[in-house]
């Protein structure tokens, strides 16, 4: 299909990526998002610029990723992994560095979509000294997310500041779930336009396809019950919570079942103390033998990761979305999931698979027994959850409602300057 041409869009997204590889240290979702939402909006005609923080002295500038959209990183602090909580002393060089791009490019953005609240941040200074409209995707609530972990860090009250700030100045929050349109404003303001738009999963590669020949390809035995973990190492991710229901006598009872955790990075990087507190729980438990640890897959093979599997788990105690989650859903494997944030949006449960509270490890156990012993439910859920994916969160989807809100926020940035010259 053939778009017209729209206009300039900048994507910030100080700490995630778009251009680097996703499971590792502080790669996840939101690096995935931006590029999506990125490249889908440069096939439908948008000038799309994301940018984000140089990280590494080895990598490149900017990186071009189809005609319209690319990567392009400034510097701001050291060309080094910094962890979010402590990036936000590098912010003004940020600004100062985008700055100095529109300046030496000679372009002003019209439109500029934030992305977390250390984006927001720069997103609400520039308001300050160009003409644009400011969208904003939270990503994660520090509102929500400092209830749901026990170790809160000092950054956390200027966090909630300009969150709160972002809500009521910004032009649009684009909220990914109902649910966090309840935490937005029950926990943080009454003020400011919200308006929900969900993410989205490339449904041409998740897609349902044959467990056995998956199985095959990664060399997994037919009478395995085989339990898929797909994400980074982080104390809020809930892995130990998971581990635990497999050890449980619920899960223990059926034989050869397996757990598989994809992702996380090398060891010496920041995840890696999660990953050796997980690796000694596996150990006391003495689950050694059911439990391998692959570490980062390509998003590319993770298909047949979701395919090979009976079910897929996420046990996090807090999910502003939850990607992995459609997914799974889109390879037609049932999910298991925290009944928290947007995997509550995601999950149907008893329909695509099954809710159960967070950091409750007798209740994960007797869902996984649950869907072990009802195979044909199994199967319905996870046949259902594709057809959930492919009905609301399939990227195609997700990129026209973005497309129509960027070009109705363009469009009152035209009736700012020519008032009645423009319809909406
Ligand atoms: N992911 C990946 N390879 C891995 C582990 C994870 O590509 O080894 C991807 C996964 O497919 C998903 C993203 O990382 O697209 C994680 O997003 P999610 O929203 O589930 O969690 P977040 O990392 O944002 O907390």
């Amino acid at each position: 299909m053939a778009f017209k041409t729209r206009g300039s869009v900048a994507l910030i997204s100080v700490h995630g990526d778009p251009a680097v590889d996703i499971g590792c240290e502080e790669a996840g979702g939101q690096n995935v998002y931006v590029r999506q939402v990125g490249e889908a909006l440069a096939q439908r005609g948008w000038k799309v610029d994301m940018f984000t923080r140089k990280s590494n002295p080895d990598q490149l500038d900017i990186v071009e990723h189809q005609l319209g959209c690319r990567t392009i990183r400034l510097e701001a602090g050291p060309q080094a992994f910094v962890s979010r909580d402590h990036l936000f002393e590098y912010l003004p060089e940020f600004l100062s560095a985008f700055q100095t791009f529109q300046n030496k490019n000679g372009i002003i953005y019209p439109l500029i979509h934030t992305n977390y609240w250390l984006s927001a941040w720069v997103g609400l200074a520039l308001r300050k000294s160009q003409t644009t409209r400011l969208l904003h995707t939270y990503h994660s609530l520090g509102a929500v997310k400092y209830r749901a972990v026990s170790t809160i860090p000092m950054i956390a009250k200027t966090r909630l500041q300009i969150e709160k700030q972002c809500l009521e100045q910004s032009d649009c929050v684009v909220s990914t779930s109902p649910q966090e349109q309840g935490h937005l404003r029950s926990l943080v303001s009454t003020d400011g336009t919200i308006e929900i738009i969900p993410c989205g999963t490339d449904t041409q590669k998740f897609q349902d396809q044959n467990c056995n020949a998956a199985r095959q390809q990664l060399g997994i035995r037919d009478e395995t019950k085989l339990i898929l973990y797909v994400g980074r190492f982080d104390p809020r991710k809930g892995i130990e919570t998971l581990v635990q229901a497999v050890g449980h006598p619920y899960v223990q009872h059926h034989q050869q079942v397996q757990l598989m955790i994809v992702g996380g990075s090398r060891s010496g990087q920041k995840d890696s103390q999660e990953q050796s507190r997980i690796r000694a729980i596996v150990n006391e438990l003495g689950l050694q033998d059911q439990v391998i640890f692959t570490g980062r897959i390509d998003h590319d093979h993770l298909p047949d990761y979701y395919a090979a599997a009976d079910l897929c788990v996420v046990p996090s105690l807090y999910e502003p979305f939850g990607l992995v989650a459609i997914e799974a859903m889109a390879c037609g494997t049932p999910v298991i999931a925290s009944a928290v944030g947007g995997l509550k949006h995601t999950v149907v449960h008893g329909e695509t698979g099954l809710l159960v509270p967070p950091q409750e490890e007798d209740e994960l156990a007797h869902a996984i027994d649950y869907l072990f012993t009802h195979p044909v439910e199994q199967q319905t859920m996870g046949a259902a959850g594709h057809q959930r994916v492919t009905r609301k969160f399939s990227w195609p989807g997700v990129a026209d409602q973005l497309d129509q809100l960027y070009l109705s926020q363009l469009n009152h940035l035209c009736n700012e300057f020519f008032p009645g010259q423009f319809v909406s």
